[in-house]
């Protein structure tokens, strides 16, 4: 069931909240993009493994809410579809990105072999020519351009 409530971060009434249990929630906006979720505080473990891994940008554009929940961009990688992610230089300077997937030719595939399995190769590849930018509001629309919300066939 789709739970969506009012956003934190944007005020928007576009938030998916997903109860993972009693105790864990997830967040994800689909107003701002951004996403968060129970383990997202400061001094917490999760929170500390995060800043580790995250691009320079995703930290610049965290921000907390009056929960003590820190938000940051969502990065969605769907290897059928495609990708959407922060792209920028500086908290002032981003945009949205979306990537398209684009099935693997036959003659090209040994450009892409599956790791750890010999002989196998990906169906779907992350096409970087098909790069599109959207604006910081344009969340849905960065969603849109990699079909997200075209139903299967
Ligand atoms: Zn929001």
């Amino acid at each position: 069931m789709d739970n969506l409530s009012i956003c934190n971060r944007c005020g928007s009434d576009a938030c998916y909240v997903q109860e993972v249990n009693q105790d864990i929630k997830n967040y994800q906006c689909m107003g701002c993009g951004f996403v968060t979720n129970s383990f997202m505080k400061q001094g917490s473990q999760f929170f500390e493994e995060q800043m580790e891994l995250l691009p320079n940008l995703y930290k610049e554009l965290m921000g907390e809410d009056e929960e003590g929940l820190i938000w940051m961009p969502a990065t969605i990688n769907l290897p059928s579809q495609g990708m959407v992610f922060a792209n920028g230089t500086s908290a002032e300077n981003w945009n949205w990105a979306a990537v398209q997937s684009v099935p693997v030719k036959d003659e090209e595939k040994e450009k892409y072999p599956i790791p750890g399995k010999p002989g196998e190769y990906y169906e779907q590849r992350m096409d970087m020519d098909t790069l599109k930018e959207f604006g910081e509001k344009d969340f849905i629309e960065a969603l849109d351009y990699i079909g997200i919300f075209e139903k299967p066939e």
